[in-house]
Parts: C-alpha cells; structure tokens; sequence
C-alpha cells in the first residue's frame, strides 16, 4: 500500500535482510502481529542507532509507528517506544496518516504529532497521562494532555471488498514461494478466547468471481504456489466456488496450501483436492476433547464432528492431520485433559494410516475478547508434561508450546506502560 503511492519512497527492512535504507528516513514503520516480537523491534531500533523511548527522539530522527494486531490488541505495554501507532486495518489508516504526515512535513515534531492524533485510529501516547491507583496498582485514569485530540482513540474497520495479497514473492520467504491471499478476515464463530475473531470483527469476505480468482490468477503468473490465508477460510460462503476453481485441469501445477480450516468443512472432496494439489495435511482446531469444555468456549463442535473430518480426510487422501488443542482452559478439570488424550487415542485408532499431531498451547486471556480477566491456569504445565507422556507413547505427534512463554504473552496481553522497562532489559533474553 505505501509502495503504491507516488509521493512516497519505500525501502522494506526484515529481521535478516533489508533493502539499503534511505540515508535519512522520515517515517520509520513496524507491523507488529506477534507480542514476542518486540526482542527483535527493540533490537532493530538499536541497529539504526535510534533511542528506543519516544521521548528521546529528536528532530533529527525518524517518526517510528507501528500497527497490526499485538499493537491494536493492547498497545499499552510497547507504547513509550512508538511516536504513533495505528489502530485497526492498515487499509484506510495507512493513507489518512501519510496524507496528513504530508501536510505537516515541515513543522516542528510537537505539531506533528498533534496533528496526527486529531485523525481518528491515530493513537501518540505521549499525548496522554497514565495514572495509576497505586505504583502497582490497576491504572487509576488515562487523559489526553491537549484539548484538541480525543479521549478516546477508535479502532478503524475497513469496509471494502478486496482483502490483502502478497506483494513479495521470494524463495527468502518464510513460506517458500507462496503467494498468499487473504480469503476471509475475522471469524464468525465468536469463541470466547479468540483474538483473531474479536479484535477484527465484522467477519468479511471478498466476492469469489470478481476478486479472489482475479487475485489468485495475479499471483499464478509468479509462483504455483498458492496459500490460502485468514483465521477461519473455509467459512467463506462462496467456497465451494474456490475449490472448483482449483479443481479445473487448468491448475493441475498449482500447489495448494491453506490455513486452518472449521472441522465440519472438512469434506472428501475438499481433502480429495489439496492431496491432488500436493497437500499431505489439513489443520482443524480441537481445543479440547471434552464437549463441555468447548461449550465453556462457544466453540461449536462435537467430537462426531471431529470423527467425521478424520474420516473425509482420510479418504480424500490425506496422509497427516493435525490438531490444534489448548490446556489452561477456565473451568477445566482433570477429566477433561483425559478426555482430549481420550480423543486422541480414539482417533488414532480410528484411522491408523494416517499421521496425527496435537499442538497444545495454554489458554492466554487476550484484551477485547470475553475471557480477558481469567487468568492463566498454572496447572497447564502439568497437563501438557501428561498429555506428552500419555500421546507419545501411542504413536501421536505431540507439540506443546511452551507455557513459561504463555504466561509471559498474558503480560504483554494485558500489561500497561510501566512493563516497557521490563521489556528494554529482557530483549536479549526474548527468544522462545
Ligand atoms: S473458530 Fe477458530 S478462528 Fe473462529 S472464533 Fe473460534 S478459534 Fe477463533
């Protein structure tokens, strides 16, 4: 999006390599979708010989801003480190900030940043006061420090109807040549944890006909490979269109991958199609195998359903499934770790042939979503040492993800400005 704008030179810069920067950046940006990554943003700014607070930038710096979803979810803790972030879809923010950047490129830093938080979705937060109740305490009071610019800063929502798509495709990518489309964004499923659903909401889909196929067909005269991308993709209405789509004779080179996919839209034929397109695997998210526990979590599935799916998949042609489960879960009790080990166990005997893994994490309560206040279960790291003994010995791929880590994303999720000290002496440390 900025590379398309005429007034406007863009240079990328990645954590391994980067395109030689301009000698003097104004803007410097920073897409921040994943909370550990601020090991690597603090250490980039050190690379560039940039003071890492805000308030110790000068006018001879760059603007630093950020935006995605780690910084649209809770921008508190990582807030003294940017002059401006962006809250919500980058489609319409991105533009309304260089447009007015533009307008004030030659004033002092202070009217600057004035001028930017007077757009709505701009959040500076220096311009506003954090109190608190105590030094430890919950914050007390937060207060704009000028009358111009809101109390409040809302998150913007895109409304158009085309989603993103990649603009670089390089085998230097973390996916391979894959040229990705973004099918859906948002969930309508609403669980009670889930960031991805909550904080993107409303559930939008791009038109098969006239968008997603003439995007899919841009990124074909690269690469064959074509990935699948959003939080839920199968639930597109028009899906069954992309599937005939990818099924003609036409697209007999391209290789298919696609995010994880609602377990009751596992179908023989969609299985039967990405096998043929060179995918071995497909990914539902389990959560746990205990029906009451995914009540708790608005997740609705029954372990039918999963049953079901392992059977499509299996005839389809698939040769792995995995499974996304989570431990920590509020309400949990010990019967239902049994019952996903329990599940598992089932399944496995229910298809042999087929490779099954689990990847368990630990419940994290995210900002915005209906879970926020519970906490993180601590009994979750006992549960995932159980399921490990218990899985593996029956021939069942088991990847936890670390807890120790999970904790620590529950601070970031929900922590506030006074953890960026923290944060500037752990980033040697920050590497799960
Ligand atoms: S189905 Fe998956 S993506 Fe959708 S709300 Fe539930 S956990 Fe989130």
């Amino acid at each position: 999006m900025l590379c398309a704008r005429s007034d406007l030179q863009v240079s990328r810069l990645f954590t391994d390599v980067h395109e030689p920067l301009p000698r003097k950046p104004e803007l410097l940006g920073f897409s921040f979708s994943w909370e550990l990554d601020y090991a690597n943003l603090l250490q980039m700014l050190a690379d560039l010989d940039l003071p890492l607070r805000s308030s110790q930038r000068t006018a001879a710096h760059p603007l630093v801003f950020g935006g995605g979803s780690v910084l649209t979810a809770n921008p508190e803790p990582f807030a003294d480190f940017f002059d401006v972030i962006l809250l919500g879809d980058g489609e319409g923010l991105l533009d309304a900030f260089i447009t007015t950047m533009q307008g004030v490129r030659s004033a002092n830093r202070a009217t600057q940043l004035l001028t930017l938080a007077q757009i709505p979705g701009l959040y500076v937060p220096s311009l506003y006061e954090v109190r608190y109740q105590t030094p430890v305490g919950a914050i007390a009071t937060i207060q704009p420090l000028h009358p111009d610019i809101p109390a409040q800063v809302n998150i913007q929502t895109y409304r158009g109807n085309t989603l993103s798509a990649s603009t670089v495709v390089t085998p230097k990518a973390a996916w391979e040549n894959i040229y990705m489309v973004e099918v859906v964004r948002s969930c309508p499923e609403m669980c009670r944890f889930c960031l991805a659903s909550y904080l993107t909401l409303p559930f939008r889909t791009p038109d098969v006909n006239q968008t997603l196929i003439p995007q899919i067909e841009k990124g074909l005269t690269v690469t064959h490979r074509i990935g699948l991308l959003g939080a839920s993709v199968t639930q597109h209405p028009e899906f069954e269109e992309l599937l005939d789509f990818f099924a003609r004779p036409a697209c007999d080179q391209v290789r298919l991958s696609i995010a994880s996919v609602r377990t009751n839209t596992v179908t023989v034929k969609l299985a039967s199609l990405l096998a043929q397109r060179e995918t071995r695997s497909i990914t539902i998210a389990i959560e746990s195998g205990s029906e009451r526990l995914r009540q708790i979590i608005n997740k609705k599935l029954e372990n039918d359903h999963i049953h079901q799916a392992v059977a499509n998949a299996y005839q389809g042609g698939l040769k792995a499934m995995k499974f996304y489960g989570m431990v920590g879960i509020p309400g949990e009790v010990e019967a239902d770790i049994e019952a996903t080990i329990d599940l598992m166990q089932r399944l496995k005997r229910q298809v042999p042939g087929l490779r099954l893994t689990l990847g368990c994490s630990t419940f994290v309560p995210k900002a915005h979503t209906p879970f926020q206040w519970l906490g993180v279960n601590p009994r979750a790291k006992q549960s995932l040492k159980l399921m490990q003994r218990r899985l593996r010995s029956q021939g069942i791929d088991f990847r936890p993800e670390s807890y120790n880590w999970s904790v620590i994303q529950a601070l970031l999720a929900r922590g506030d400005r006074r953890l960026s000290y923290l944060l500037e002496l752990t980033r040697h440390l920050a590497s799960p």
